[in-house]
Parts: structure tokens; sequence; C-alpha cells
């Protein structure tokens, strides 16, 4: 698969100026839920409603979806409100059942996307229809593995298609519930640039307070659209309570949103710049991130010396670890004067923080 402007037509289509909106529940529960949800989103930005009829748990024993019955109360959503349907497929029966309830875009799960044998599958089963294909991003860091399930939907001649970044599992705990992994979307969108890129937010947060920050940040890396979970009842809901938001909330959230859109000459060079300070940002905060957790070794450390009466500076240790940073440097194109000025400072800090442990 090439770059080609034809990846976005379908979304083009849609005659938006602000990013695409998918919302609606994790799950669809009842009818009068769905059928209330859809009225809700009803004239807002909302342009497509959402909802899971068959349920992909990672493990068993939670609310599994209703079922090819929940496709009617999808079907009859769109005829109250004119509002185009989505549900996740896993296998070509989904497929079928999806297509006879005239589903209008169809994604794939994070869970099925790992599997080429089930991509083929679906990509066989979808075959010939002018559907549209949104494929999530696997649930583990692989941008080819994403790439490969986009790839056997576009070789069998489905052209509208788009992705849809929803985090990566980590078996770390990060502060998401599935980790961003910013960088692999946005080579993704390097490779790919009329590729319509979409965010989950809901699925990488796990939170609903997390969810503004990462859809401003999607934004200013240019994402071409927002899938959020949304229920009326959110602490109620059957499934990912804790991460769905209001109707209302999602309304409140698109005002309040930042879309950075420029006209004329200076918008090229004010999206680059724009995507490109986002990427330092991300950057920074990693940063932050490393250097918060080696100074939690750092005082590990401390107590272990403690405990063994160990003098806190080991002059040796030291001189080594600044020698294989220095190299480090080089390679990264980085000035031996900066790398020490660098290092000079975290030792300190480090050294701070032991005495700071050994004196407790
Ligand atoms: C969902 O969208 O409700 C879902 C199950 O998502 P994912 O495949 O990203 O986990
Ligand atoms: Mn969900």
């Amino acid at each position: 698969m090439e770059n080609n402007k034809e990846l976005r037509h379908w979304l083009d289509a849609f005659g938006l100026n602000h990013p695409l909106v998918i919302a609606g529940p994790c799950s669809a529960e009842t009818e009068e839920q769905l059928l209330k949800i859809a009225h809700q989103l009803k004239n807002t930005d909302t342009s497509v409603l959402r909802a899971g009829i068959w349920k992909p748990r990672t493990r068993p024993g939670n609310f599994e979806g209703v079922g090819a019955l929940g496709l009617k109360w999808l079907q009859k959503a769109k005829e109250e409100t004119g509002l185009l349907t989505t549900t996740e497929v896993a296998n070509a029966n989904h497929v079928a059942l999806a297509l006879k309830h005239d589903v209008d875009i169809l994604w794939i799960g994070a869970r099925t996307t790992v599997s080429p044998f089930i991509v083929q599958e679906i990509a066989d089963a979808v075959k010939g229809t002018d559907k549209i294909v949104l494929v999530k991003n696997p649930v583990n860091p692989d941008l080819a593995l994403w790439l490969g399930a986009v790839e056997r939907f576009y070789t069998a001649g489905i052209t509208k298609l788009g992705v849809i970044h929803r985090g990566f599992s980590t078996y770390e705990k990060t502060r998401y519930r599935n980790n961003p992994e910013w960088q692999i979307p946005i080579d993704l969108q390097n490779a790919f640039p009329d590729l319509p890129l979409i965010l989950d937010p809901s699925h990488i947060a796990g939170r609903r307070d997390r969810i503004f920050d990462l859809c401003q940040t999607a934004l200013d890396l240019n994402y071409d659209g927002l899938m959020v979970e949304t229920h009326y009842d959110p602490d109620n809901a059957w499934s990912d309570a804790d991460q769905q938001i209001t109707p209302k909330a999602l309304e409140q959230m698109t005002v309040d949103l930042k879309i950075r859109k420029v006209e004329g000459d200076e918008k090229e060079f004010n999206n680059q710049l724009n995507t490109m300070r986002t990427q330092i940002d991300l950057i920074d905060d990693q940063i932050m991130d490393m250097l918060g957790k080696r100074m939690k070794i750092v005082d590990t450390i401390g107590a272990l010396k403690k405990k063994n009466n160990v003098a806190i500076l080991q002059v040796k240790r030291w001189n080594e670890v600044l020698g294989r940073m220095i190299l480090e440097g080089e390679e990264n194109r980085l000035s031996e004067e900066f790398v020490l000025k660098i290092y000079k400072a975290i030792h300190q800090e480090s050294i701070n923080h032991q005495k700071k442990v050994i004196n407790d």
C-alpha cells in the first residue's frame, strides 16, 4: 500500500470543519439505552454512533455484549437520528450480520488486529462492499502488525480506510490503561499522511478525567477524528464504566478543545511546527518520567547502602557511568561538554537523594 489522497475521500465526504467525532456507549445494553444516547448525540458535532455488540473481554465473566439483537437497535438509532453507525466485527459472521443491518463503518478491535488470520478472514468477508473500515492498533506496540492489517483490507479492494489509536498494553502499571506510545501513530502518520487517524482516548485513559488532555494532544498532532465512549449514566455502564463520559460532557469538550486551524500560506508551516512541538513535549514528558524512575532506584540503593554501612560516593562507579555516557552521547551527536553538565547535575541530585535516605 502506498500513501494516496484517495484514502481520505470518505472522510472529506463528511464535509466537516472540525475533526470527525464518533461517540456512543462501550456496549449496546438495551434498546432504550442505545436510542437515548443516540438522541442525546443528535445535532451535536458527533457524526457517527458507536456501540459494541460483541465485546472482546480479556477475561471471561464480564459482559460479553448483547449480540446480533443489538444490530436492530443500531439500525433504529440510525433511522431516528440520521447518525451513521459503527460497531466492532471480530469474525466473518459478525461482518455478515453487520452488513445485513446496514452498519456504515466496521471497526477492527485491538485484540483482532494482532491476528493476521482473523484479519484476513474479515477482509475476505468485507470484500466487494464499499464499507468504511477502521483498524484499531494491535494491543502490542507493533507498527508493522497494525499496517499489515490495514493492508489486508486495501488488498481486498477496500479503499475507505482509517486507523484508530487506542494505546498499547504494558505489564508495568502506568498512568494510562493503555500506554499511548505516541511515536507509533506519529511514524504511521509520516508514512501515510492521507490515511485518516482517529484517537480513542477512552481506552487509552481508562478514566474519564484524562480524556480531554489526550484529545488535545491528538488535535495538536493533526489527528483527523476522535472516538469517545459516551453514556448517559457512565457509572452504571455495563462495561468500561470508569472511562465513559456523558453526551453533555462530550459536547462541552468539543467546544473547549482547540483546533489549531490556520488558513493560507502559513498553514503548512504552522501545522508542521505544532506537530513537531507536540512531539518535543511528549519527549520532554518521557525525559522527566525516566529521571523520576532513575531517582527511585537511586533511593533504593541509598537504603541498601545504609543497611550495609557503605559510603554514598563511590568514585570508581561514577567514573564508569560518566565514561559510558560520554560515548553514548557521541553516538547521539551530543558534545562531551553537554553530557558532562547533564550527568554532573544528575549525579548531584542522586547524592542529595541518598543523603536524605541515609539521614532519615
Ligand atoms: C471498544 O472500543 O469498546 C473496545 C473493546 O476497544 P479495543 O479493541 O480498543 O479494546
Ligand atoms: Mn470499551
